[in-house]
């Protein structure tokens, strides 16, 4: 597993916090890299964890989060 993932381009995880009404979903589906900030919005806490399956984005019912690979 780590190995596959030492494999994949950086993601880059978008949350735009005005958008998000703070329901958690996103944070439930992710636990490892996503959670709730102390305003009741989510946020990246382990970006490095974040394979890019874009399940967060999926079931985001105010399209809020957004992840797609890092251009440098
Ligand atoms: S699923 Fe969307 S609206 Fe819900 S906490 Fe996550 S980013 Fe916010
Ligand atoms: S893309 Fe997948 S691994 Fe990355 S934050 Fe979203 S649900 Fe988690």
């Amino acid at each position: 597993m780590a190995e596959t993932l030492s494999k994949l381009s950086p993601q880059k995880i978008i949350i735009h916090k005005e958008w998000c009404k703070g329901c958690g979903i996103c944070a439930a589906l992710c636990t490892k890299v996503l959670a709730m900030d102390s305003r009741g919005k989510a946020t990246v806490v382990n970006p490095a964890m974040c394979t890019g399956c874009r399940r967060c984005e999926y079931h985001c019912p105010d399209f809020a989060i957004h992840v797609g690979q890092e251009v440098s």
